[in-house]
């Protein structure tokens, strides 16, 4: 938990949000700007601040986080999906709780 951080007060409650799925490890929620018809993003618990942070230690939390997105995809009605994970400020992230971007719905996504 850091305390200023927006993702772990959505996790302790204090900031509310549309969760799809919650486990001991996991939170998923909608995004509250979505860039698609569904947007939803996979949160650990454990505040880790982006990809580039992560260490050995963190490879099953991810590899769980990757095989959310397409089950909760399907569960969400999308065929095909995007999925993003931003790192640091130059690939803009404005989070720095790392979270994977699931989405989709809609026309075919354009390439960027
Ligand atoms: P980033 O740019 O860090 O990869 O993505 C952060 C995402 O979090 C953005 O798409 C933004 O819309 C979303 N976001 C920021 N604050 C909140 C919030 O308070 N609630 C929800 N549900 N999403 C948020
Ligand atoms: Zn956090």
């Amino acid at each position: 938990m850091a305390a200023e951080c927006i993702f772990c007060k959505i996790i302790d409650g204090s900031i509310p949000s549309k969760k799809i799925f919650e486990d001991n490890e996991v939170i998923v929620f909608n995004d509250i700007n979505p860039i698609a018809k569904v947007h939803f993003l996979i949160v650990p618990k454990l505040h880790i601040e982006s990809l580039a942070s992560c260490e050995a230690q963190h490879q099953a939390l991810l590899g769980k986080m990757l095989l959310l997105a397409p089950k909760l995809a399907k569960e969400q009605g999308l065929s095909g999906f995007r999925t993003m994970i931003n790192t640091g400020r130059e690939g803009g992230q404005e989070v720095f709780h790392i979270h994977v971007h699931v989405f989709g719905g809609g026309d075919k996504l354009p390439r960027t």
